[in-house]
């Protein structure tokens, strides 16, 4: 289970126990047309064995929040502030060697193109052993008995043969499951899907997903599983943080956030999405405008130029003043509790159908 926490401001005390915690990361980095405040004042908690599904729009600093857990930014271009606590360990402080080592050790990630982590040159069986070797110190035979059984496990057939193949002579599909068992083949306690499954038909998303959350009750790990579609949130993730501008905009169990949602962004990502029940003729309704560009973000809520409720909160709040994400179930929005609840039912829900 997460934790929820404050969102901007002083940063508070580590979730005790909990496997991962991140406190108050700012994460900015250098361009040429100025600084990038990609990630602004984030905090949460990730215990072992559950899932934190993470939702937003391109540049909600979803990416990068997990680019930097894995320290695989350009330390030369990008300043980190704030904690990352994985196990008690603090990561923003730590070396590139140490960093390397919990790479695929105690950390593994699954991309969202797997020919950008396997590389066409070796045979999927050479590349899901090299990890085990050099992490486990594994021989080469065991390492390949390994990659063998991870094959079978992900549900490649004939495993022993097709760990021989190159990535070019599978399929999306089987391109992908090669990338988990490479992700997993080192049992990680945290692993973090990056869209793992956005550039798959249906019916292989579907498969792929069931095999994560197999593997994930076979090997207990933590799972923060990035995406843009809410519904394969509520399909795996036992929490959301749905982000905005390099925000938490909202954070909660996936019960709570899909049967009360309570930030107009959340409201506009739900109304946005498509519906098996819904007329398929219909057109979609997204939210207004564009994501914010985050050289210049907006003052006070960074929702609020595309946010059709700010004048319900009045005197110029929304534009002024920071809305908080408070603990435990929370929304950073200036609307009160009670506004929340009552938009949601009379003008939301009958529109979600
Ligand atoms: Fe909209 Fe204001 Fe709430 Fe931001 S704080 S989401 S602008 S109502």
């Amino acid at each position: 289970m997460t934790t929820l926490t404050k969102e901007a401001g002083a940063p508070v005390p580590a979730g005790e126990g909990a496997f991962l915690s991140v406190r108050d990361l700012h994460v900015s980095f250098r361009t040429e047309d100025g600084v990038v405040r990609a990630v602004d004042g984030l905090s949460f908690d990730l215990e072992r064995g559950s899932t934190l599904g993470i939702v937003g729009e391109s540049g909600s600093g979803k990416s990068v929040t997990n680019l930097t857990i894995l320290g695989l930014h350009n330390p030369m271009f990008t300043t980190v502030e704030g904690e990352i606590l994985l196990d008690g360990k603090e990561l923003t402080t730590a070396r590139e060697s140490e960093l390397e080592k919990l790479r695929g050790n105690k950390v593994a990630m699954i991309f969202q193109d797997p020919l950008t982590a396997l590389s066409p040159y070796y045979t999927v069986g050479r590349q899901i052993a090299e990890p085990y070797m050099k992490h486990m110190r594994a021989s080469k035979k065991a390492a390949w008995e390994r990659a063998v059984e991870m094959l079978g496990k992900v549900g490649i057939p004939n495993p022993r043969q097709r760990a021989k193949d190159y990535p070019h002579q599978f399929s999306g599909g089987m391109r992908q499951r090669a990338m988990i068992a490479m992700a997993l083949v080192c049992d990680p306690d945290l692993l973090i899907a990056d869209e793992p499954t956005t550039a798959l038909d249906v019916t292989v998303q579907a498969q792929i997903l069931d095999l994560l959350k197999d593997l994930q009750q076979e090997f207990g790990s933590a799972i923060i599983f990035i995406t843009h579609d809410l519904g394969v949130i509520a399909d795996m993730a036992d929490d959301i943080m749905v982000m905005y501008a390099g925000r938490a905009a909202e954070r909660g169990s996936v019960a709570e956030v899909l049967r009360a949602p309570q930030h107009p962004y959340t409201w506009g990502l739900l109304n946005s999405m498509p519906r098996l029940d819904s007329d398929p003729h219909a057109p979609l309704a997204p939210i207004p405008g564009t994501p914010p560009s985050l050289l210049r973000p907006p003052s006070g809520c960074r929702f609020h130029p595309r946010c059709t409720f700010q004048d319900r909160v009045g005197g110029n709040r929304c534009v002024n003043e920071v809305p908080l994400l408070g603990p435990d179930r929370s929304s950073a929005c200036h609307l009160t509790a009670e506004q929340k609840r009552t938009i949601f039912i009379e003008e939301i829900k009958p529109r979600l159908g």
